[in-house]
């Protein structure tokens, strides 16, 4: 173990000052770990998780420190895998995808770019790119799609580093056994309770383009055939203003070939000439929404002077206009953020949705509560992993922010009791107040328990979060 990759955090001296808290992007947690380590491959993090067990010291990985919750905090060993990147293993399959062999600390922005290399993209995505690999699949992280699911559902296998150093590759049709499929079960959505994964193996599908389109409609035009909109495009989702009746639509569908034929023959032809283009042909949710100097300028005014809020969201909804445009995937999925948030996130039965948003804007007309953000919606199609947030059924994902400056409790508690009542499950990595207790209803926790105690018989990847939300194992 080499002292330029672990060290113990040093007494406080005026010689040594202490290293600075790790905090999350949305500043809604800090802690300080005793310990700090960047393993450079796969060897040395099995050799310091292994010493950190045998110290009894308990172990977490971090990603990119985008989960708002406490989810990666740790007292103890805190690791950062930011070295072990990279693809190692492109092995094409029968049915045209193919199986990615990609380092656990690989940033999506970074794979996504070496995937197009290949000719191959991820076939859904969240709406940034800065996340790890194993960290976006540890919480569950999903983008949108009525057909799709999650990044946890394109986890084909897993290597993992055990509470004993060994490292095991687990996947899904594992010919070793009940057991190995069990612990690949948790492993690729489990809040790194079984371990520190060091390589992920992903489906991965051909390259492919898609026709974006982002439109203001009036929500009663959303609402009134919500099925049609979720399920007649490939990924759809809508961001509505709290205190107006304006939503902004995006749908995104497969470019056709003459799609992208006729971007090319009009761009020169050249891919990257294209792909240029497209990139400065920024989406009206990065431009007039999200992420701009506009939208930050908007929530600044919004905290001097918290009764505008209505009135500037009324302006923000007017702002929108059309646009569409034919572009790679990974830069239609994609919306840089640049304005800080935090966020909750529920996953809804999808036929609860209409319902919970009539909620929501009941209380937010009701309470005259300020809050500058738009709430987002996106879809997702059921799934089968133990500890997915869609679950077996049909889900909608309702997410509300609110500007990192202003206060956000009351609108997340207000929000928090709709999405409950309406059977919602939180999102993994977005703030929420839920228990293993009542989270046991929704997923299968006493399997899981089973699966993190044989895996990690002294609770070193435990924290606080995977206590509280998980129950303890042990
Ligand atoms: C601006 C912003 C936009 C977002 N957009 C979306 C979105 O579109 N969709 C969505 O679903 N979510 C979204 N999220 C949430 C985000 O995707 C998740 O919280 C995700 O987990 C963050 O990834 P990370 O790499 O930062 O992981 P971290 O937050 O650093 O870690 C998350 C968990 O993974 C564990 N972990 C990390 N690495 C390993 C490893 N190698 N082995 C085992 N466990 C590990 C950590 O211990 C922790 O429990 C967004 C968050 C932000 C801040």
């Amino acid at each position: 173990m080499s002292q330029s990759t672990v060290a113990s955090t040093p007494p406080s001296s005026a010689a040594a000052p202490a290293a600075p808290p790790v905090r999350t992007w949305g500043r809604t947690a800090s802690w300080r770990p005793a310990r700090r380590a960047a393993p450079h491959d796969e060897a040395e993090l099995a050799a310091v998780v292994g010493g950190a067990a045998d110290d009894g010291v308990r172990v977490r990985a971090i990603g990119a420190g985008h989960s708002f919750t406490p989810a990666a905090q740790t007292d103890g060993l805190h690791l950062d895998l930011d070295a072990l990147a990279g693809i190692e293993a492109v092995v094409p399959q029968p049915d045209g995808t193919s199986h990615v062999t990609v380092r656990a600390g690989t940033r999506l922005h970074v794979l996504n770019r070496l995937l197009w290399s290949l000719g191959l993209a991820m076939r859904n995505l969240g709406d940034i790119d800065r996340q790890s690999v194993a960290g976006a699949i540890s919480t569950g992280t999903h983008g949108t799609g009525a057909r799709l699911g999650g990044l946890a559902t394109q986890v084909r296998g897993v290597r993992v580093v055990g509470a004993d150093g060994s490292v095991r590759t687990v996947g899904e049709a594992d010919p070793a056994g009940a057991a190995e499929r069990e612990l690949f079960e948790v492993a690729r959505l489990g809040l790194g309770t079984v371990g520190v994964l060091s390589a992920v193996t992903l489906e991965v599908v051909p390259a492919f383009w898609l026709h974006a389109r982002e439109e203001p409609w009036p929500l009663e035009a959303v609402l009134e055939d919500l099925d049609g909109f979720a399920d007649d495009h490939d990924h759809a989702e809508f961001y509505w203003f709290p205190g107006t009746r304006r939503a902004l639509t995006l749908r995104n569908d497969r470019a056709s070939a003459d799609d992208v034929a006729a971007l090319r023959a009009r761009r020169s032809g050249v891919l990257g000439t294209v792909r240029g283009a497209a990139a400065r042909a920024r989406t009206l949710v990065d431009e007039e929404v999200l992420s701009n100097g506009a939208f930050g300028m908007v929530n600044r005014l919004a905290v001097a002077a918290p009764s505008l809020v209505p009135r500037l969201n009324a302006v923000s909804a007017r702002a929108l206009g059309a646009r569409s445009y034919v572009a790679p995937s990974h830069e239609v999925f994609v919306h840089p953020r640049r304005v800080r948030f935090a966020e909750m996130e529920y996953a809804l039965p999808r036929a609860a949705l209409r319902d919970a948003l009539g909620e929501l804007d009941g209380w937010l007309t009701a309470s005259g509560e300020p809050v500058p953000f738009p709430v987002e919606v996106r879809f997702a199609a059921a799934d089968d992993v133990w500890l997915s947030t869609a679950r077996g059924r049909e889900t909608a994902y309702v997410a509300v922010h609110q500007y990192a400056a202003m206060a956000r409790h009351r609108w997340f508690d207000a929000a928090e009791q709709i999405f409950t009542a309406a059977g919602g499950r939180p999102h993994w990595g977005k703030l929420h107040t839920r228990t293993a207790d009542d989270l046991a209803a929704h997923y299968p926790l006493a399997d899981v328990a089973r699966v993190r105690a044989a895996a990690d018989p002294d609770g070193i990847f435990r924290n606080d979060y995977t206590d509280a939300v998980l129950g303890v194992a042990h």
